[in-house]
């Protein structure tokens, strides 16, 4: 059965309040998770959808934890999630870390608040006390699953006298607080999906509010945390859409104004199966031990959906808020191609290794992890700079230059004396000819005119072919087979080095 109806009429979400026109009202958006797991991509674009709404239009950001599930908190989330958002680059301007005006940020903390909410529900007839046992509860779960019917609550205590509940208080029954939920409910319009309208009272019972252990139910925290804390702008997953019209009904049983909303469709596979987090590569931290750049993942989850301009890989935070508008969200699954990854975080290194202050990061970044895989060596920053701009372009991870490949710019390689004279007889020959190159060069500072000057020597000598010279070289210089030209090498050790490895190899 369709629950939703969904009618998008563009020229009607124009006309919308707040940000799409009418009277202006303070931007405050939040990002709400559960601390039932760490941060993954689904949460972390929703997070970048209100940061980058909040930035846009001059209003705050929150982040707000909804731990009132106390059975599935994860030790170590709460503080993970704030951590992932902050390494991000997107941190909140309010969260249980940084406080703020409308605090506390853990709805575990504001339990008077949903309790106020209650009592005042309960004084209107809008809520009511449940005193039915799990053992009911589950018999009728059964019974409606037997007979091929979604289970739902049929709302027997809404029909209990005050006598008869006053009798049951007194007895220390144990009871949950459940909202009644109206016939007939409005149609909303959300800000993405356009006018919705959903009879929840006509599929579902009457939802739990207040818990039997003192803790609200999320539609209750949601919609009293959202109100207390101003929220202007709810920015939220598609999954969400189906419970905004018991959010909005409980809005009106409390008399307040209720926040507008958007609701972001989903994140996909790119073939369209959903992102597991038991896939466990999709949680922020696995892309950080990975050695991603926080500016790759949000422009890969960017440039697969909606939102923006249009869709071009390399952007920035400030370009990501310069081109971002609700309204150009459309209702389609995002679908996200991870295997373009080291493609994404290859041109964000390329344009960090341009900028003299990005690069300045990078190459202290890559001293400390040099320092931590070869202990006793130190490498001077002159030198690591050097490497990343003959790298550029060519490096999908800084990382990368912790692999074996690079070794041989830190350590030097052994190399076997077969293997020379396999490539060529003349391998002496060869060597010393480039030794005396680079002892009589004073040119060796730009790639190309090494290049041309190598291969003017080189062709000269008949017997071995160029390529195999430079083969030969390559192997003497880093001990390998394949890997950057030996001009650059040559560049990237420096004639000294080069010079004293070439001369290493040939003396054995
Ligand atoms: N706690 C909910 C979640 O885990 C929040 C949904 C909402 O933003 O209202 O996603």
């Amino acid at each position: 059965m369709r629950l939703l109806c969904r009618v998008l009429l563009p020229a009607v979400r124009q006309g919308a309040r707040g940000v799409t026109g009418g009277p202006q009202k303070e931007i405050r958006v939040r990002f709400a998770p559960s601390p039932t797991g760490f941060l993954h991509l689904g949460g972390l674009r929703t997070a970048l959808y209100n940061y980058l709404f909040a930035k846009k239009h001059g209003g705050a950001f929150i982040l707000r934890l909804e731990d009132t599930d106390r059975s599935r908190l994860v030790p170590g989330a709460a503080e993970g999630i704030e951590d992932m958002l902050e390494w991000a680059g997107i941190p909140p301007d309010e969260s249980p870390r940084r406080g703020g005006l409308y605090g506390p940020y853990e709805q575990s903390q504001r339990l008077s608040l949903y309790h106020e909410a209650v009592q005042t529900l309960l004084e209107r007839g809008a809520a009511y006390r449940c005193f039915c046992t799990p053992q009911r509860l589950e018999l009728m779960k059964k019974e409606a699953l037997r007979s091929r019917q979604t289970p739902r609550y049929d709302n027997r205590c809404r029909h209990l006298t005050s006598s008869q509940v006053q009798e049951k208080l007194a007895k220390n029954l144990p009871f949950v607080v459940r909202f009644q939920l109206p016939s007939g409910a409005h149609s909303f319009q959300d800000l993405v999906y356009g006018w919705t309208h959903h009879d929840v009272a006509s599929v579902e019972g009457d939802p739990v509010i207040l818990k039997g252990d003192g803790f609200p139910t999320y539609h209750l925290a949601n919609v009293v945390d959202d109100y207390k804390m101003a929220v202007s702008h709810v920015l939220r997953g598609e999954e969400w859409l189906i419970s905004t019209t018991k959010h909005l009904l409980l809005y009106r049983a409390l008399g307040w104004q209720p926040p507008e909303y958007a609701h972001l469709p989903l994140l996909l596979n790119k073939d369209g199966s959903k992102l597991s987090k038991r896939q466990g590569d999709i949680f922020i931290q696995h892309f950080v031990q990975k050695g991603y750049m926080p500016e790759t993942l949000l422009d890969i989850i960017t440039n697969c959906g909606s939102g923006f301009a249009g869709n071009q890989i390399g952007r920035t935070i400030p370009e990501l808020i310069q081109q971002y508008n609700l309204q150009s969200i459309s209702t389609h699954s995002a679908l996200l191609d991870m295997d373009r990854l080291p493609e994404f975080n290859r041109v964000h290194l390329t344009r960090w290794i341009e900028g003299a202050d990005t690069r300045a990061q990078l190459v202290a970044e890559l001293q400390t992890l040099l320092q931590e895989k070869y202990k006793d060596v130190t490498f001077e920053k002159e030198y690591i700079e050097r490497i990343l701009v003959l790298r550029k372009g060519h490096l999908n991870l800084l990382t990368d230059l912790l692999s074996p490949d690079y070794s041989y710019l830190w350590i030097r390689p052994s190399v076997q004396q077969e293997d020379l004279h396999r490539l060529s007889s003349e391998a002496t020959e060869i060597g010393s000819l480039v030794v005396r190159i680079l002892q009589n060069s004073h040119n060796v500072t730009g790639l190309e005119v090494l290049s041309t000057e190598l291969k003017s020597h080189l062709q000269q000598l008949r017997a071995t072919k160029y390529s195999t010279s430079m083969k030969l070289l390559r192997l003497l210089l880093s001990g390998l087979q394949t890997g950057p030209s030996v001009a650059e090498m040559i560049l990237s050790l420096g004639p000294e080095e080069s010079i004293i490895r070439l001369q290493k190899a040939l003396l054995k």
